[in-house]
């Protein structure tokens, strides 16, 4: 039966744990190590250099790599750069270039937001790692307790305040997204930020004292206005942007009518799961899986 986690298909082309922006993507490329673990050689590795969010790369390369060894001077970036960890066994280091710089020529830029999907997942991934890395560390210069500046934890990306002593670790905020079906309808929301036609799945922020089931029923009950009921979780994904995890379920449909809140989400409809709208987010996205996993493969975005 369709729409059943237990009869999730087999053929998928993209398993959840290798979900662009979750780890396994980059398993065999990547060796995450914190910064306290420098390597002391003098190879100069590769680089990850974002401006927004979008990654630098060559563009004359005949397949899409990191930049490696020393940066023209055009690029010099404005952040310190960063040693994450080892990309085919050299050190693999991020930093931003401004905004507005202007790239020199023989290199371009490619996002690893939104739905323009040039850039190969893996690099998407790593680039995507590279920015909820350094948004931490923009985050965390000071105490948030006493404001004092903290120095890094060993062998982590935690901080400690020499002040106050607290310690602090990487924020990562925990969002539930569900797909709520009726029989072969499917309900899906378009937020007030969103182009008219573009329609996702119910997903919100988890809120003090909830566990995921509950946050579920509060987030589809104020955005849409009715009840659900046998949620059942189905995959998650790192979302860094700027760190999020996105905790994905399915729901039944259980009672009311649908309403959407007007402020948040100003339409709510059922789709039948063969005419479903344009989602955002783009294939890269837990909500483009859910609705192609459990929506009958009719979604369509850009
Ligand atoms: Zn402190």
């Amino acid at each position: 039966m369709k729409g059943c986690i237990d009869s999730m298909p087999g053929n998928q082309e993209i398993m959840p744990n290798s979900l662009p922006f979750n780890t396994t993507i980059i398993t065999s490329l990547f060796t995450p190590l914190s910064s306290e673990q420098e390597p002391k050689s003098d190879v100069p590795g590769f680089w990850t250099i974002l401006q927004g969010a979008s990654l630098v790369v060559a563009v004359d390369s005949s397949e899409q790599v990191l930049l490696v060894g020393d940066l023209p001077a055009s690029l010099e970036p404005e952040t310190e750069p960063l040693m994450i960890g080892l990309w085919q066994g050299k050190p693999l280091r991020c930093a931003r270039i401004a905004l507005d710089a202007a790239l020199p020529e023989g290199y371009e830029t490619l996002p690893f937001q939104g739905p323009d999907m040039r850039l190969d997942n893996t690099l998407a991934t790593i680039a995507g790692r590279a920015a909820q890395i350094m948004h931490w560390e923009r985050r965390s210069r000071h105490c948030s307790h006493c404001g004092s500046m903290m120095s890094r934890i060993p062998a982590s990306w935690g901080k400690h305040c020499q002040s106050c002593g607290d310690d602090h670790f990487p924020h990562i905020h925990p969002c539930i997204i569900v797909l709520v079906r009726r029989g072969e309808d499917m309900l899906l929301i378009r937020n007030a930020a969103w182009n008219p036609g573009r329609f996702s799945l119910v997903a919100g922020f988890v809120d003090f004292g909830e566990s995921l089931e509950e946050c579920v029923q509060r987030e589809v009950r104020e955005e849409a206005g009715i009840e659900v009921t046998n949620i059942r979780y189905v995959a998650s994904q790192c979302w860094p942007f700027p760190s999020q995890v996105m905790i994905g379920f399915l729901a039944d449909y259980a009672g009311g009518e649908v309403t959407p809140d007007g402020v948040e989400v100003v339409e709510a409809h059922w789709f039948h799961e063969g005419v479903l709208p344009l989602s955002p987010g783009g294939k890269r996205s837990i909500a483009r899986w859910i609705l192609d996993t459990f929506g009958k493969n009719q979604a369509t975005s850009t």
